[in-house]
């Protein structure tokens, strides 16, 4: 089992997590045995390259997985409250109140036939919000304002077809704050979005971290996103967590051969290019093959300029590190060149 990394004050406790589906060939494995840590007003960067885990990683947190997936774990808690405990029904509540969503595609989370108004204001009257329309109303209007949309009555009338993708995400994240829940899961949530509005909706989220105490865990591909907005970064590979740290320490000194060929494959932002541009050779593997010791292996750089050592193909490298920032790797903080 991975390390765990303990924020000051846990508003998220995850222990020895691991998310299964039942498939005609067997049970496969898409996410293992993964532990950590997330405070209030913390922003979680989770990066990783396609089937990594990562955003079964995030809906797991949400005890959303969809059938035939399985989710296990030691422990899993927002705050004092037990998620694993919950009925389908208390599930319900807590989605949403407690923990939002927010997706790449925001527009496909919508009504298309319903205006925003209706969309925003039935959130509150599906949770038996206290207030009347008007109240509700006014209240859909504040969390429009907050995230920076001009002109928030107008959009209130609006059907989601009729606003810009940046809009339709501002919008989406409004939805996700309006019963201002403790944790935002926001997965690839600036992807679809052009630069400079990416950098809006970047922006936006660590406000909303910074004055509400919210939590974020920010699941993308992209580190640069992570180096922009996180207080911590995890690096997923194969279903596991292989690294973790506050962000400076990571960017600054990544300890596993895999952030440090993910972070050599990042052309700095109106910067000179790194000396080696270096793409990571091969494919992810699919849940289910991962190879045996370490799942890195057949792609490291590292193994391979340490002559392929044994103990690579033969055992799982366990977390070496401190515990703020920590890397699972036999030979973790050591070079390519050595
Ligand atoms: S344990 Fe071996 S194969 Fe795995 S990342 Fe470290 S050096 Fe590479």
């Amino acid at each position: 089992m991975t390390d765990i990394v303990e924020a000051t004050v846990p508003l998220v406790t995850v222990r020895g997590l691991s998310v299964e589906f039942a498939t005609q060939e067997g049970t496969v494995r898409a996410v293992d045995d993964v532990s950590f840590t997330a405070g209030a007003g913390e922003i979680i960067g989770l990066v990783g390259e396609s089937a990594s885990g990562k955003s079964t990683l995030g809906l797991s947190l949400l005890r959303a997985v969809p059938a035939p997936g399985r989710t296990s774990a030691e422990e899993l808690r927002l705050e004092d409250r037990d998620l694993l405990g919950l009925s389908e029904t208390e599930l319900r509540t807590v989605r949403s109140a407690e923990i939002a969503l927010v997706v790449q595609d925001a527009l496909a989370t919508m009504n298309p036939v319903t205006t925003i108004g209706e969309q925003i204001t039935r959130i509150l009257r599906d949770h038996a919000v206290p207030g009347t329309r008007r109240e509700h109303r006014e209240r859909a209007i504040r969390a429009l304002g907050e995230v920076r949309l001009p002109d928030p009555e107008d959009v209130m009338r609006r059907y989601p077809h009729e606003l810009s993708g940046g809009m339709q995400q501002r919008v989406a994240i409004a939805q996700g704050l309006i019963l201002e829940p403790k944790l935002i899961i926001a997965d690839e949530p600036t992807t679809a979005l052009d630069v400079t509005v990416q950098a809006q909706i970047l922006a936006l989220l660590k406000s909303i971290a910074a004055t509400h105490g919210t939590s974020i865990i920010f699941v993308t591909h992209d580190l640069a996103t992570v180096a922009e907005i996180g207080d911590r970064v995890m690096v997923m590979y194969a279903g596991r967590i292989v690294e973790s740290g506050p962000v400076k320490d990571v960017f600054r000194s990544p300890e596993h051969p895999y952030t440090r060929a993910l972070l050599a494959s990042l052309l700095p932002l109106g910067g000179e290019p790194p000396a080696r541009l270096d793409a990571i050779p091969g494919q992810p593997p699919r849940p289910g093959s991962w190879p045996t010791g370490c799942r890195f292996s057949p792609r490291c750089p590292l193994y391979r300029a340490k002559g392929e050592p044994e103990q690579c193909r033969t055992h799982d490298p366990r977390a070496r590190g401190d515990g703020s920032h920590w890397a699972a790797c036999h030979f973790a903080t050591e070079e390519e060149s050595e």
